[in-house]
């Protein structure tokens, strides 16, 4: 048996996914190969030897990053990834950064587009998803796609190559008690740490599953059609007797946009992707496959709600929306979460009398999804209030995509090694889009409806004196990148 703090006798070097060398724990010791979790004392004893080592549970976008940007500062970094040991049902290989499916990184556009503005401030700091991206770039228009395969090898192989950085392959599946940790395991989180996880933090406070309902910019929405109030005015404030925008349909716009729902393709779940959202949230499709007047008498019910613009017309449905951000930018479509193809739902939810010229922060949908209510878990240093050694990033924070992951591995990396360095540096400035992301999801967003978050202008705050409305939106939106970027560069000479 191996001495506490000898861990060497516990792994053995392996063949990498690309012929590269890595560290492979084995457990139990003297089991090479098995998956079974090393035993709760020996992996104690493990980070106590190690304590100013930075551990990172995943080694997906978000840990990927995380690690290269903590060795980079020059703190030793161990990887604990359970692939290929372990597997999920999305991912093929052993790789880190694995894209599980679409190989696009969405629009380079820096100017006008909040993930191209993501894109850039990556670039900046060193960022080795947006710098491996851009070896394997695809042609793809305004587009960054990728090259899947020969990515995922490049970064595997750029952070094996560091002296600082070790892989440990292996399921983790408890909290550890202490060390320096960023848990980065990503929309499928196994099943072992999602129960240890949410023993920690409360069952509702994790999720399994996303219900993401459209969420639409407020300045889209025709207030000539659609008014401000909350159903039978309930509320303390005149803030919360107005909080929901609602937009009234007639008998004939009712029987219209149940046809389309119906018609409207949908996409299927993964295989071995397990359907168990039925209970608290029905995609809107399925309701009203459940017969015509369902909506009516659920989430579009037209009673205790007065039409502003119209006060003698009775609506025969009512579509409301929630606000979604404390800056009263966002509203989400309430009860909306939906299957249906992105290019149907824009189809069908024009349709909304006062949505016609709508424009989405970003559309619905239902997935296989762990994340945290990071709004009420986190503090702005992506540290868990109560375990304030671990820290989260990556989609299992509450954003959305490969991109928006990569960056809060990129914040959270950084600022855990600065942590364990003796130094302290301020979370991301709001006004750039990583500050914007990681704001929302750690005190902008209501806690209430957490859902997970693209970045998106939406969560920006506003540049005084510039127009509103779609006229606007092209200067608006080089104002928010200029601003961005001049603040994005700033943070990065402080450190
Ligand atoms: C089916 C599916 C399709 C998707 N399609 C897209 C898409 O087209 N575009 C897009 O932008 N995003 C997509 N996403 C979201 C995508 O997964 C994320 O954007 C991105 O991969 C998240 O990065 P991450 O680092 O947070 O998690 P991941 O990249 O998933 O990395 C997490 C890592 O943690 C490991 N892990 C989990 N539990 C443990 C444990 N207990 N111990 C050790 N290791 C563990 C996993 O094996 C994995 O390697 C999709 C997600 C799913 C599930």
């Amino acid at each position: 048996m191996s001495s506490l703090h000898d861990f060497s006798t516990l792994g053995r070097r392996a063949e990498g996914p690309s012929g590269s060398s890595l560290w492979t724990m084995t457990y139990p010791p003297g089991d090479p190969g098995s998956s079974s979790p090393l035993s709760k004392t020996l992996f104690r004893a493990y980070v106590r030897a190690m304590t100013h080592t930075l551990h990172i549970l995943g080694g997906g976008m978000a840990g990927s990053e995380a690690a290269w940007q903590a060795a980079h500062m020059g703190v030793d970094v161990v990887i604990h990834e359970m692939r290929p040991n372990v597997e999920t049902f999305a991912h093929r290989t052993g790789h880190l950064a694995e894209m599980v499916c679409s190989n696009s990184f969405r629009s380079d556009d820096d100017e006008q587009n909040a993930v191209g503005l993501l894109h850039w401030e990556m670039r900046a700091a060193n960022g080795l998803i947006m710098q491996t991206a851009d070896k394997h770039r695809l042609p793809a228009g305004g587009a960054l796609a990728v090259d899947r395969d020969p990515f995922a090898e490049s970064v595997t192989e750029a952070l094996l190559a560091l002296p600082n950085v070790r892989v440990e392959y292996g399921e983790i599946t408890e909290l550890p008690d202490d060390g320096h940790w960023i848990i980065a395991t990503g929309p499928l989180t196994s099943a072992n740490l999602g129960a240890a996880i949410q023993a920690e933090t409360g069952a509702e406070r994790l999720a399994f599953f996303d219900a993401i309902a459209p969420i639409v910019y407020a300045e889209s929405v025709n207030m000539d059609i659609a008014w401000l109030q909350s159903r039978y005015d309930k509320g303390e404030t005149e803030e919360e007797q107005k909080a929901y925008l609602n937009c009234p349909m007639t008998k004939d716009q009712y029987e219209a946009f149940i046809d389309a729902l119906l018609a409207a393709d949908k996409t299927e779940f993964h295989e071995g992707e397990t359907a168990g959202y039925f209970d608290g949230c029905l995609p809107i499709e399925v309701m009203a496959e459940r017969g015509r007047e369902t909506l009516r008498f659920g989430p579009m019910k037209p009673v205790g709600l007065t039409n502003a613009n119209r006060p003698d017309d009775k609506p025969y449905a009512v579509v409301q929306l929630r606000r979604d951000n404390a800056l009263g930018t966002l509203y989400n479509i309430v009860g909306f979460q939906t299957k249906m193809k992105y290019g149907a739902q824009t189809e069908v939810f024009k349709m909304i009398p006062g949505l016609e010229d709508a424009s989405f922060a970003r559309l619905g949908g239902i997935h296989r999804n762990t994340f945290i209510n990071s709004p009420t878990l986190l503090d702005n240093q992506m540290r868990l209030k109560s375990r304030p050694h671990i820290r989260f990033a990556g989609q299992v924070t509450g954003v959305e995509g490969y991109v928006e992951s990569a960056a809060m591995g990129l914040l959270a990396g950084r600022l855990a090694a600065a942590e364990i360095l003796g130094k302290t540096i301020e979370t991301a400035p709001q006004n750039t889009a990583m500050g914007a992301l990681v704001h929302h999801i750690t005190g902008g967003a209501e806690a209430k409806t957490f859902q997970p978050m693209n970045v998106n202008f939406g969560l920006f705050q506003p540049v005084e004196g510039l127009k509103g409305g779609r006229r606007g939106r092209k200067d608006r939106y080089k104002a928010y990148t200029d601003r961005a970027k001049a603040e994005w560069q700033g943070w990065l000479d402080a450190q």
